[in-house]
């Protein structure tokens, strides 16, 4: 696949993408950071802190005035590159709340950057002015407790960070990630008439709905699956996954674990399921 990395690709009037050289087996072909607006900007999801990918922006900027860097959410991948590109560019970072902490110790894991700090945090509904147009927050909680998308009205865009993403489902990682909070912001999405989704991995998704209710098909599937192989028996986790996805890259086996994991407290909480210690079983609903 052709990645063009650290230059600037107009997609459309106002919107422009610049992709960072980060491509994994969970970023596909790296992180794409907006810029929205065209005499000044927003800039979406900065990405990862790369010297190369802050110089790419910066380039892609000019002299244009930033006004408000956004983040989706705070995964590693998405908001490194908020602190620098606010020291250099004077812009305040406005968006998701930083991590949430429970009485447990912190809901997050080693993929959470625990330096992001906004200026400030956007609810649903609340709306950032860039060059005549409005970005509102849509909180869609799922992947990560504190995500959010942001739409431009003007445009009919939807800028989707790693809740729907171009090429893959998402992780849904307990215990931030929440399989029904997840599943409540796809039905979320759902409801909505965008024209067009800009995701932060992956490529623009120019149907909507449908790809939406392929993700909510694939997921109930996932689920009714996931109970059958417990009506045969009891199992692990690791178990569940090996027979749920074969020939599954050996790289994505923890996040394979981690979506089942996902389930089963999904299932749980709906009476579905037990466990004990390790050993998942079926339940009579
Ligand atoms: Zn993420």
């Amino acid at each position: 696949m052709h990645a063009p990395y650290n230059v600037l690709e107009q997609l459309e009037p106002g919107i422009a993408r610049v992709l960072a050289p980060n491509p994994s087996a969970f970023t596909f072909t790296g992180t794409q950071t907006y810029l929205v607006g065209d005499d000044e900007v927003a800039v979406i999801d900065p990405g990862p802190d790369l010297p190369e990918h802050l110089e790419a922006l910066s380039q892609a900027i000019g002299g244009r005035r930033v006004a408000a860097i956004m983040c989706t959410h705070t995964h590693r991948d998405h908001s490194p590159a908020a602190r620098p590109l606010a020291q250099a560019t004077g812009a305040p970072i406005i968006g998701c709340a930083p991590l949430v902490l429970d009485d447990a110790g912190p809901r997050a894991d080693a993929a959470f950057d625990r330096d992001y700090a906004p200026d400030q945090v956007l609810e649903d509904r609340d709306t950032v002015e860039v060059d005549g147009r409005r970005l509102t927050a849509v909180a869609t909680p799922g992947h990560t407790s504190n995500h959010l998308c942001f739409a431009d009205e003007a445009s009919g865009a939807l800028f989707t960070g790693d809740h729907v993403m171009g090429w893959s489902t998402t992780v849904v990682f307990p215990p931030d990630g929440d399989m029904a909070a997840y599943m409540a912001s796809l039905d979320k999405l759902q409801q909505r008439d965008d024209r067009i989704y800009y995701p932060a991995h992956g490529p623009a998704v120019a149907n909507p709905r449908q790809h939406v209710r392929g993700f909510i098909g694939h997921r109930k599937q996932r689920e009714r699956q996931i109970l059958r192989l417990l009506d045969e028996r009891a199992r692990t986790i690791p178990e569940i996954v090996a027979a749920a996805y074969p020939g599954l890259d050996p790289r994505l086996v923890i996040a394979a674990g981690g979506s089942v994991f996902a389930h089963l407290l999904d299932l749980e909480k709906r009476g579905l399921v037990g466990r004990d210690g390790e050993i998942w079983t079926r339940r009579a609903a």
